[in-house]
Protein backbone atom coordinates (compact mmCIF):
# COMPACT_ATOMS: atom_id res chain seq x y z
CA UNK A 1 0.00 0.00 0.00
CA UNK A 2 2.59 2.53 1.14
CA UNK A 3 4.77 1.89 -2.30
CA UNK A 4 1.86 2.85 -3.92
CA UNK A 5 1.16 6.37 -2.41
CA UNK A 6 5.07 6.86 -2.96
CA UNK A 7 4.67 5.86 -6.89
CA UNK A 8 1.65 7.65 -7.11
CA UNK A 9 3.71 11.12 -5.46
CA UNK A 10 5.84 11.12 -8.27
CA UNK A 11 3.73 11.81 -11.15
CA UNK A 12 1.25 14.60 -9.54
CA UNK A 13 4.70 16.42 -9.04
CA UNK A 14 5.48 16.20 -12.83
CA UNK A 15 1.88 17.04 -13.53
CA UNK A 16 2.45 19.93 -11.06
CA UNK A 17 5.45 21.12 -12.67
CA UNK A 18 4.65 20.51 -16.05
CA UNK A 19 1.38 22.71 -15.87
CA UNK A 20 3.56 25.82 -14.54
CA UNK A 21 5.18 25.48 -18.03
CA UNK A 22 1.47 24.55 -19.69
CA UNK A 23 1.93 24.02 -23.19
CA UNK A 24 -1.73 25.76 -24.90
CA UNK A 25 -4.70 23.54 -25.45
CA UNK A 26 -3.41 20.38 -23.78
CA UNK A 27 -4.42 19.98 -19.91
CA UNK A 28 -2.63 18.24 -17.38
CA UNK A 29 -5.57 18.67 -15.11
CA UNK A 30 -6.42 15.44 -12.68
CA UNK A 31 -9.87 14.84 -13.03
CA UNK A 32 -10.43 13.65 -9.85
CA UNK A 33 -8.69 17.35 -8.37
CA UNK A 34 -9.34 20.83 -8.51
CA UNK A 35 -6.67 22.42 -11.64
CA UNK A 36 -5.87 25.24 -9.29
CA UNK A 37 -4.10 22.92 -6.86
CA UNK A 38 -1.64 21.62 -9.83
CA UNK A 39 -1.18 24.99 -11.47
CA UNK A 40 -1.37 27.28 -8.67
CA UNK A 41 1.49 25.50 -6.14
CA UNK A 42 4.85 24.90 -7.01
CA UNK A 43 5.71 21.25 -5.78
CA UNK A 44 9.62 22.36 -4.72
CA UNK A 45 10.39 25.80 -3.22
CA UNK A 46 7.25 26.28 -1.01
CA UNK A 47 6.82 29.16 1.13
CA UNK A 48 5.88 28.71 4.95
CA UNK A 49 2.29 29.77 3.74
CA UNK A 50 1.66 27.42 0.92
CA UNK A 51 2.87 24.76 2.71
CA UNK A 52 0.22 25.48 5.56
CA UNK A 53 -2.25 25.73 2.52
CA UNK A 54 -1.55 22.55 1.29
CA UNK A 55 -1.43 20.84 4.54
CA UNK A 56 -5.56 22.59 4.61
CA UNK A 57 -6.51 21.13 1.82
CA UNK A 58 -4.72 18.01 2.01
CA UNK A 59 -6.63 17.90 5.91
CA UNK A 60 -10.15 18.58 3.89
CA UNK A 61 -9.30 16.21 1.36
CA UNK A 62 -8.61 13.46 3.96
CA UNK A 63 -11.50 14.56 5.59
CA UNK A 64 -13.78 14.13 2.43
CA UNK A 65 -12.43 10.80 1.70
CA UNK A 66 -12.87 9.32 5.54
CA UNK A 67 -16.58 10.52 5.32
CA UNK A 68 -17.23 8.11 1.94
CA UNK A 69 -15.05 5.18 3.37
CA UNK A 70 -17.65 5.75 6.29
CA UNK A 71 -20.45 6.04 4.24
CA UNK A 72 -19.09 2.89 2.11
CA UNK A 73 -18.98 0.69 5.36
CA UNK A 74 -22.55 1.29 6.37
CA UNK A 75 -23.07 0.73 2.87
CA UNK A 76 -21.42 -2.59 2.79
CA UNK A 77 -23.07 -3.24 6.31
CA UNK A 78 -25.99 -2.89 5.04
CA UNK A 79 -25.50 -4.79 2.09
CA UNK A 80 -24.49 -7.66 3.77
CA UNK A 81 -27.05 -7.78 6.22
CA UNK A 82 -29.67 -8.05 3.40
CA UNK A 83 -27.15 -10.63 1.21
CA UNK A 84 -27.84 -13.12 4.48
CA UNK A 85 -31.28 -12.39 4.75
CA UNK A 86 -31.93 -13.28 1.40
CA UNK A 87 -29.59 -16.17 1.73
CA UNK A 88 -31.92 -17.39 4.43
CA UNK A 89 -35.01 -16.32 2.34
CA UNK A 90 -33.45 -19.13 -0.22
CA UNK A 91 -32.90 -21.96 2.49
CA UNK A 92 -36.35 -21.77 3.61
CA UNK A 93 -37.64 -21.35 -0.10
CA UNK A 94 -36.01 -24.83 -0.85
CA UNK A 95 -37.30 -26.00 2.61
CA UNK A 96 -41.06 -25.17 1.49
CA UNK A 97 -40.70 -26.72 -1.85
CA UNK A 98 -39.29 -30.21 -0.09
CA UNK A 99 -42.22 -29.83 2.08
CA UNK A 100 -44.57 -29.41 -1.42
CA UNK A 101 -42.95 -32.20 -2.43
CA UNK A 102 -43.12 -34.77 -0.12
CA UNK A 103 -46.91 -33.41 -0.05
CA UNK A 104 -47.49 -34.65 -3.64
CA UNK A 105 -45.75 -37.77 -3.06
CA UNK A 106 -48.01 -38.48 0.12
CA UNK A 107 -51.19 -37.42 -1.20
CA UNK A 108 -49.92 -40.08 -5.11
CA UNK A 109 -49.39 -42.67 -2.48
CA UNK A 110 -53.24 -42.08 -1.05
CA UNK A 111 -54.63 -42.01 -4.38
CA UNK A 112 -53.09 -45.12 -5.44
CA UNK A 113 -53.77 -46.81 -1.96
CA UNK A 114 -57.82 -45.96 -2.84
CA UNK A 115 -57.61 -47.26 -6.58
CA UNK A 116 -56.14 -50.76 -5.53
CA UNK A 117 -58.42 -51.01 -2.96
CA UNK A 118 -61.28 -50.16 -5.29
CA UNK A 119 -59.91 -52.89 -8.32
CA UNK A 120 -60.17 -55.41 -5.34
CA UNK A 121 -63.52 -54.29 -3.59
CA UNK A 122 -65.52 -54.68 -6.69
CA UNK A 123 -64.18 -57.26 -8.47
CA UNK A 124 -65.13 -58.92 -5.00
CA UNK A 125 -68.79 -58.34 -5.97
CA UNK A 126 -68.53 -59.33 -9.40
CA UNK A 127 -72.14 -61.83 -8.14
CA UNK A 128 -73.83 -58.49 -7.77
CA UNK A 129 -73.91 -56.05 -11.07
CA UNK A 130 -75.99 -53.34 -9.05
CA UNK A 131 -73.89 -53.50 -5.61
CA UNK A 132 -70.33 -53.25 -7.60
CA UNK A 133 -71.92 -50.15 -9.34
CA UNK A 134 -72.54 -48.27 -6.30
CA UNK A 135 -69.64 -49.48 -4.45
CA UNK A 136 -67.74 -48.21 -7.84
CA UNK A 137 -69.48 -44.95 -8.07
CA UNK A 138 -68.81 -44.42 -4.49
CA UNK A 139 -65.11 -45.61 -4.17
CA UNK A 140 -65.06 -43.27 -7.88
CA UNK A 141 -66.01 -40.10 -6.14
CA UNK A 142 -63.09 -40.76 -3.34
CA UNK A 143 -60.42 -41.29 -5.74
CA UNK A 144 -62.10 -38.32 -8.22
CA UNK A 145 -61.52 -36.24 -4.51
CA UNK A 146 -57.84 -37.54 -3.79
CA UNK A 147 -57.13 -37.02 -7.34
CA UNK A 148 -58.17 -33.38 -6.77
CA UNK A 149 -55.81 -33.54 -3.81
CA UNK A 150 -53.04 -34.51 -5.86
CA UNK A 151 -53.03 -31.82 -8.80
CA UNK A 152 -53.62 -29.08 -5.70
CA UNK A 153 -50.37 -30.02 -4.05
CA UNK A 154 -48.76 -30.47 -7.41
CA UNK A 155 -49.46 -26.68 -7.72
CA UNK A 156 -48.32 -25.88 -4.79
CA UNK A 157 -44.91 -27.52 -5.71
CA UNK A 158 -45.27 -25.05 -8.81
CA UNK A 159 -45.51 -22.37 -6.66
CA UNK A 160 -43.01 -23.09 -4.68
CA UNK A 161 -40.55 -23.36 -7.41
CA UNK A 162 -41.20 -20.24 -8.92
CA UNK A 163 -40.69 -19.10 -4.91
CA UNK A 164 -37.84 -20.69 -4.97
CA UNK A 165 -36.50 -18.99 -8.38
CA UNK A 166 -37.81 -15.68 -7.21
CA UNK A 167 -35.80 -16.00 -4.10
CA UNK A 168 -32.35 -17.02 -5.75
CA UNK A 169 -32.70 -14.38 -8.23
CA UNK A 170 -33.00 -11.92 -5.09
CA UNK A 171 -30.14 -13.91 -3.34
CA UNK A 172 -27.76 -13.18 -6.82
CA UNK A 173 -28.95 -9.60 -7.03
CA UNK A 174 -27.64 -9.00 -2.92
CA UNK A 175 -24.97 -10.58 -3.87
CA UNK A 176 -23.93 -8.41 -6.39
CA UNK A 177 -24.91 -5.73 -4.37
CA UNK A 178 -22.68 -6.57 -1.52
CA UNK A 179 -19.65 -7.38 -4.41
CA UNK A 180 -20.07 -3.92 -5.35
CA UNK A 181 -20.13 -2.74 -1.89
CA UNK A 182 -17.00 -4.16 -0.79
CA UNK A 183 -15.16 -2.84 -4.11
CA UNK A 184 -16.29 0.54 -3.65
CA UNK A 185 -14.95 0.15 0.44
CA UNK A 186 -11.89 -0.98 -1.02
CA UNK A 187 -11.32 1.81 -3.04
CA UNK A 188 -12.56 4.24 -0.45
CA UNK A 189 -9.96 2.54 2.05
CA UNK A 190 -7.03 2.62 -0.47
CA UNK A 191 -7.65 6.40 -1.73
CA UNK A 192 -7.93 7.09 2.42
CA UNK A 193 -4.57 5.82 2.94
CA UNK A 194 -3.60 7.81 -0.52
CA UNK A 195 -4.49 11.07 1.23
CA UNK A 196 -3.26 10.30 4.63
CA UNK A 197 0.09 9.23 3.32
CA UNK A 198 -0.23 12.74 0.89
CA UNK A 199 -0.77 14.51 4.36
CA UNK A 200 1.84 12.92 6.31
CA UNK A 201 4.33 13.62 3.73
CA UNK A 202 3.33 17.35 4.16
CA UNK A 203 3.27 17.57 8.18
CA UNK A 204 6.32 16.17 8.00
CA UNK A 205 8.24 18.55 5.22
CA UNK A 206 6.24 21.03 7.99
CA UNK A 207 8.59 19.42 10.59
CA UNK A 208 11.62 19.46 8.91
CA UNK A 209 11.62 23.21 7.80
CA UNK A 210 10.63 24.15 11.60
CA UNK A 211 13.38 22.27 12.90
CA UNK A 212 16.27 24.04 15.00
CA UNK A 213 18.85 23.24 12.07
CA UNK A 214 18.39 24.60 8.52
CA UNK A 215 16.99 21.74 6.08
CA UNK A 216 19.59 22.23 3.67
CA UNK A 217 22.23 20.32 5.47
CA UNK A 218 21.88 17.00 5.00
CA UNK A 219 22.56 15.75 8.49
CA UNK A 220 20.18 17.87 9.98
CA UNK A 221 17.87 17.06 7.94
CA UNK A 222 18.42 13.03 8.36
CA UNK A 223 18.07 14.11 12.24
CA UNK A 224 14.69 16.03 11.71
CA UNK A 225 13.67 13.33 9.63
CA UNK A 226 14.28 10.50 11.91
CA UNK A 227 12.37 12.72 15.06
CA UNK A 228 9.48 12.85 12.96
CA UNK A 229 9.71 8.76 12.31
CA UNK A 230 6.67 7.74 13.97
CA UNK A 231 7.35 6.18 17.75
CA UNK A 232 5.29 3.36 18.73
CA UNK A 233 2.76 4.18 21.03
CA UNK A 234 3.84 3.44 24.85
CA UNK A 235 1.55 1.24 26.45
CA UNK A 236 0.52 -0.92 23.96
CA UNK A 237 0.20 -4.49 24.94
CA UNK A 238 -0.40 -8.12 23.74
CA UNK A 239 -4.48 -8.61 24.03
CA UNK A 240 -4.17 -12.10 24.97
CA UNK A 241 -2.16 -15.33 24.30
CA UNK A 242 -2.53 -18.36 22.04
CA UNK A 243 -2.44 -19.46 18.47
CA UNK A 244 -3.03 -16.57 15.71
CA UNK A 245 -5.66 -18.75 13.65
CA UNK A 246 -7.11 -16.22 11.41
CA UNK A 247 -6.36 -12.94 9.84
CA UNK A 248 -8.12 -10.25 8.36
CA UNK A 249 -9.83 -10.66 5.21
CA UNK A 250 -11.95 -12.55 2.84
CA UNK A 251 -13.42 -15.59 4.64
CA UNK A 252 -16.21 -18.32 3.77
CA UNK A 253 -16.98 -15.91 0.91
CA UNK A 254 -17.68 -12.58 3.72
CA UNK A 255 -15.19 -10.55 5.26
CA UNK A 256 -13.28 -11.20 8.57
CA UNK A 257 -12.62 -7.63 10.26
CA UNK A 258 -10.51 -9.27 12.64
CA UNK A 259 -7.98 -11.15 13.90
CA UNK A 260 -8.32 -14.87 15.46
CA UNK A 261 -6.22 -15.97 18.31
CA UNK A 262 -7.04 -19.17 19.64
CA UNK A 263 -6.95 -20.59 23.46
CA UNK A 264 -8.89 -22.37 26.30
CA UNK A 265 -11.72 -21.08 27.46
CA UNK A 266 -10.74 -18.70 30.39
CA UNK A 267 -7.90 -17.33 29.34
CA UNK A 268 -7.47 -13.86 30.05
CA UNK A 269 -7.67 -11.33 27.79
CA UNK A 270 -5.56 -7.28 28.41
CA UNK A 271 -6.59 -4.09 27.64
CA UNK A 272 -4.97 -3.50 24.30
CA UNK A 273 -4.02 0.06 25.92
CA UNK A 274 -5.92 2.11 28.40
CA UNK A 275 -8.73 3.53 27.70
CA UNK A 276 -13.03 3.47 28.92
CA UNK A 277 -15.09 0.89 28.70
CA UNK A 278 -18.20 1.22 26.01
CA UNK A 279 -19.76 -1.63 25.47
CA UNK A 280 -19.82 -5.18 27.63
CA UNK A 281 -22.73 -7.80 27.05
CA UNK A 282 -24.43 -9.45 24.52
CA UNK A 283 -23.40 -8.75 20.78
CA UNK A 284 -25.09 -10.70 18.00
CA UNK A 285 -22.53 -12.97 16.20
CA UNK A 286 -19.74 -12.22 18.76
CA UNK A 287 -22.48 -13.66 21.37
CA UNK A 288 -20.44 -11.55 24.46
CA UNK A 289 -18.01 -8.36 23.87
CA UNK A 290 -15.91 -5.75 25.25
CA UNK A 291 -15.20 -2.78 23.43
CA UNK A 292 -12.73 -0.24 25.14
CA UNK A 293 -12.72 3.33 23.61
CA UNK A 294 -8.79 3.99 23.98
CA UNK A 295 -7.04 7.65 24.44
CA UNK A 296 -5.70 7.93 20.90
CA UNK A 297 -9.31 7.77 19.35
CA UNK A 298 -8.83 3.98 18.49
CA UNK A 299 -11.40 1.57 19.18
CA UNK A 300 -10.80 -2.30 20.18
CA UNK A 301 -13.52 -4.64 20.03
CA UNK A 302 -13.10 -7.97 21.77
CA UNK A 303 -15.63 -10.84 20.59
CA UNK A 304 -16.88 -14.38 21.66
CA UNK A 305 -15.14 -13.55 25.29
CA UNK A 306 -16.87 -16.11 28.30
CA UNK A 307 -17.25 -13.49 30.61
CA UNK A 308 -16.76 -9.94 31.10
CA UNK A 309 -14.72 -8.19 33.48
CA UNK A 310 -15.35 -4.89 33.35
CA UNK A 311 -18.19 -2.46 33.06
CA UNK A 312 -19.91 0.32 30.44
CA UNK A 313 -18.10 3.76 31.93
CA UNK A 314 -15.60 1.89 33.56
CA UNK A 315 -11.32 3.14 32.93
CA UNK A 316 -9.14 0.52 32.03
CA UNK A 317 -5.47 0.07 31.88
CA UNK A 318 -3.04 -1.03 28.82
CA UNK A 319 -2.54 -4.90 30.25
CA UNK A 320 -5.85 -5.00 32.44
CA UNK A 321 -7.58 -8.14 32.40
CA UNK A 322 -10.66 -7.21 30.95
CA UNK A 323 -12.63 -10.44 30.30
CA UNK A 324 -11.70 -14.13 29.64
CA UNK A 325 -11.66 -16.45 25.88
CA UNK A 326 -14.51 -17.91 25.61
CA UNK A 327 -16.73 -19.82 22.67
CA UNK A 328 -19.86 -17.95 22.58
CA UNK A 329 -22.05 -16.55 19.17
CA UNK A 330 -20.78 -17.39 15.75
CA UNK A 331 -17.46 -19.22 17.26
CA UNK A 332 -16.23 -22.44 15.79
CA UNK A 333 -13.87 -22.75 18.93
CA UNK A 334 -12.89 -21.17 21.81
CA UNK A 335 -10.83 -17.63 20.90
CA UNK A 336 -10.86 -14.06 20.56
CA UNK A 337 -11.69 -12.11 18.22
CA UNK A 338 -10.31 -9.34 18.25
CA UNK A 339 -10.71 -5.80 15.87
CA UNK A 340 -9.08 -2.33 15.99
CA UNK A 341 -11.54 0.21 14.36
CA UNK A 342 -9.56 3.55 13.69
CA UNK A 343 -12.34 6.76 12.46
CA UNK A 344 -15.04 4.09 12.23
CA UNK A 345 -13.13 1.92 9.98
CA UNK A 346 -12.43 -1.86 10.86
CA UNK A 347 -8.74 -1.97 9.89
CA UNK A 348 -6.86 -4.64 9.99
CA UNK A 349 -5.17 -5.54 13.25
CA UNK A 350 -2.04 -7.33 12.24
CA UNK A 351 0.32 -4.85 10.72
CA UNK A 352 -0.97 -2.14 13.31
CA UNK A 353 0.04 -4.30 15.88
CA UNK A 354 2.90 -5.46 14.50
CA UNK A 355 3.78 -1.22 14.22
CA UNK A 356 3.98 -1.35 17.56
CA UNK A 357 5.86 -4.57 18.40
CA UNK A 358 3.51 -7.20 19.10
CA UNK A 359 3.48 -10.48 17.18
CA UNK A 360 0.68 -12.79 17.14
ZN1 LIG B 1 -12.72 -13.67 14.24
Amino acid sequence: MRAHHVRRAAPVALLASLTLISTPGISFADPATPATQHSVQAPAQQGEKSLDEQIASAEKALERVKKQTEDAQRKLDNTTSVHDEAKKATADARGALNQARDAVAKAEADLQRAEERLDEESSGFSFAGVVTSVLGFLGSDVTDSLREDVDDKKDAVDDAEKAVKAAERDETKAERAKVNAEKAHEQASAKQDEKQSALDELTERKRIENGEEPAEDPAAGGAALAAAEPTPAPGVVKPAEGTFTSGYGARWGTTHYGVDIANSIGTPIHSLMSGTVISSGPASGFGLWVRVQHDNGLISVYGHINESLVTVGQRVEAGQQIATIGNRGQSTGPHLHLEIHENGVKIDPLPWLQEHGIVL
